[in-house]
């Protein structure tokens, strides 16, 4: 295995969207997945941005269990061949699965995602893939605080649209988005001060009188932190986290697609399907839903990156994340779900809006920074025509 070298360029700014070149492959920070049925894909579409790339092939998916490989069911074929299930819980998934599109998730507002699956009566084997699917689709292992009805919506948006891998990484949605606005990377803003019914934002490169002002830290305590008044959210819990092994490999492994059915973690092939990588070579992403601390985590990631067809001669260069931030916070039961995340509006100081994907209540992850960063936008361009200013 060669060395890694401990240096690697952004491509452009992007934040946890950001994507990195290294020996002629490309990388996004950890193993990314675009849902098209989303609300974010709603934005990109307002915003005229048609992401490129393709999906990944469900049909190469595997589950791993007790370290055994087995068709991971995404479908009624998969579900039908796979030695994951007993005829019965194939029968009982089966009939959850294609009533899903019809379930009502703000029914299951303030339920979490063991109080659902309690009352679904699932036998363990089918409980334990329904599970790991959660993991793939919204990365939260706290099933006891986690609000089902997110985690239902996420389900149904992967069900309905499916998921894009990006032709050369996610810089290719934050270069489109940086496009359309001034984007200054090395002046950060050390505090927001209100004066005279504006507002002056404070930079290294020197204040920026605006008449509104989007924060968009991406972390609930950055916000926080340029916050002229403390805002009234409730507890928001713990960030998502997760542990990542992104890879250069010299082959295109197979089969390429393993997700842990007993244990959080996920092995995938992002490029190809996305061209992310030179001809023949792939770029492969490993993690584990919840970190650790790097002596535990590293040797479970490794072991996944076998099982998913990648030998240890096999791999080009590698770069370990010993723990990222995936969501700021994740909705919680106790808080009622989706409606109790903060919205755009709870700054404490009207003129000043939140964007983030722990803000608002529609969609998880890039959806909801998008889906936020959208409703932030609009309130704020609102609160400009009321009172006849452009900035
Ligand atoms: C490993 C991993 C895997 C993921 N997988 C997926 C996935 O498959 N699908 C999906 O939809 N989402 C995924 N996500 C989540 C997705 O990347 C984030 O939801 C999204 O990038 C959040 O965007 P954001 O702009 O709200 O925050 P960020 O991307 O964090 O951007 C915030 C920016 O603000 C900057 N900032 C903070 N404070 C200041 C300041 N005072 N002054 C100036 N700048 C400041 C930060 O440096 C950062 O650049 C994943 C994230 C990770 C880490």
């Amino acid at each position: 295995m060669a060395p890694a070298p401990s240096c690697s360029r952004p491509t452009g700014p992007g934040g946890r969207a950001r994507t990195t070149e290294r020996e002629g492959s490309t990388l996004n920070l950890g193993a990314h997945a675009l849902y098209r049925g989303g609300p974010g894909g709603r934005v990109l579409a307002d915003l005229g941005i048609v992401p490129s790339g393709s999906p990944p092939p469900l049909a190469r998916y595997r589950g791993s269990r007790d370290g055994e490989l087995h068709q991971l069911p995404t479908g009624p074929a998969s579900l039908l061949r796979t030695t994951l299930l007993g005829t019965r819980s194939k029968v009982r998934l089966a009939r959850l699965l294609s009533g899903l599109p019809r379930m009502d998730p703000a029914a299951l507002a303030g339920t979490s995602v063991r109080g659902w699956l309690d009352g679904l009566d699932l036998r363990p084997d089918a409980e334990s893939v329904v599970l790991a699917l959660l993991r793939l689709g919204t990365y939260c292992p706290d099933v006891d605080s986690f609000g089902a009805d997110a985690a239902m919506t996420q389900l149904q948006s992967a069900a309905s649209g499916g998921v894009l891998y990006l032709h050369g990484g996610w810089s290719q949605l934050t270069d489109a988005l940086g496009a359309a606005s001034e984007v200054r990377p090395s002046s950060p803003v050390r505090a927001i001060e209100p004066a005279a019914g504006r507002f002056e934002v404070r930079t290294d490169d020197g204040p920026i009188v605006a008449g509104q002002v989007v924060v968009a830290a991406g972390l609930p305590a950055a916000a926080r932190a340029l916050l002229p008044e403390p805002p009234e959210w409730a507890d928001l819990g713990a960030p998502v986290t997760a542990v990542c092994l992104d890879l250069g490999v010299r082959r295109v492994p197979s089969p390429g697609y393993v997700l842990g059915i007993d244990a959080p973690l996920y092995a995938t092939t992002q490029g190809p399907p996305a061209r992310q990588a030179p001809e023949g070579q792939a770029v492969v992403g490993v993690l584990r839903y919840g970190a650790r601390s790097a002596e535990l985590d590293r040797p479970e990631l490794d072991a996944q990156r076998r099982l998913c067809g990648v030998a240890d001669d096999d791999v080009v260069f590698e770069r370990f994340l010993a723990s990222m931030t995936v969501a700021g916070s994740f909705p919680r039961a106790e808080a009622g779900g989706m409606r109790g995340r903060p919205m755009t509006a709870d700054t404490g100081t009207p003129g000043i809006h939140l964007a983030g994907d722990w803000v608002g209540p529609h969609g998880l992850l890039a959806d909801g920074a998008l889906a936020s960063g959208q409703d932030a936008g609009r309130r704020a361009l609102r609160a400009l025509e009321q009172t006849g200013r452009t900035v």
